[in-house]
């Protein structure tokens, strides 16, 4: 077969225009086909399973679209193991992010966190926090927790409770590709530069 046959074939099989040249529509097509699906998590949606409960669906809808499969499959995940969780945060602004940064400094409560504004994965939409509960009732401190931290690192997400300086067990996060090896301190730089710029995170 000739190679202008073969791209055609290869058009004809990914439903896009079929010329026979292998322009940047087909190398996004062919990049969307074969190199994105391995980013998705293994866990296969059927039926009900592709939404969590309202609870949850709040929270997730928060997260950038392609971060949101990632917490639906952590939630089934966790059931299908016998424990109940919810997604309980999700995407924050600057402007929450420093009111919790307050919380214990200049205004009431306890300190809660150490990332102002533009400091947390949770101004990216790559972020989520989830909750184990008993029936109804919130659990704090479980350790289910650790448990879940290990589904969660299972689909690819990485786990808080990984964390050196802070361990965060309820927290989880999906690295861009970009970031590979990067320190968080340089991802979060580039994460605010990118949405300075009004440019793609994923
Ligand atoms: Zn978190």
């Amino acid at each position: 077969m000739k190679t202008e046959a073969m791209i055609r074939a290869v058009q004809q099989n990914l439903d896009i225009e079929v010329d026979g040249r292998a322009g940047p529509q087909t190398w996004g097509a062919i990049y969307q086909a074969i190199v994105r699906p391995r980013a998705t998590p293994s866990v296969a949606f059927t039926g009900p399973r592709d939404h969590a409960n309202a609870r949850s669906e709040r929270l997730i809808a928060t997260l950038l679209p392609h971060v949101r499969p990632y917490a639906r499959a952590l939630y089934f995940k966790a059931r299908d193991n016998g424990i109940s969780i919810n997604i309980i945060s999700g995407t924050r602004t600057y402007a929450e992010q420093d009111a919790l940064y307050a919380q214990g400094r200049t205004s009431a409560g306890d300190i809660v966190t150490n990332a102002r504004g533009g400091y947390s994965n949770h101004n990216f939409g790559i972020a989520f926090d989830i909750g184990v509960f008993s029936g109804n009732r919130y659990l704090p401190e479980s350790p289910l927790y650790k448990a879940v931290g290990a589904l969660g690192m299972e689909l690819g997400l990485e786990w808080g409770g990984n964390w050196k300086t802070i361990v965060d067990q309820p927290h989880f996060q999906l690295r861009p590709a970009w970031a590979g090896d990067m320190t968080d301190r340089a991802m979060l730089a580039e994460l605010r530069r990118r949405t300075q710029q009004g440019e793609d995170i994923a």
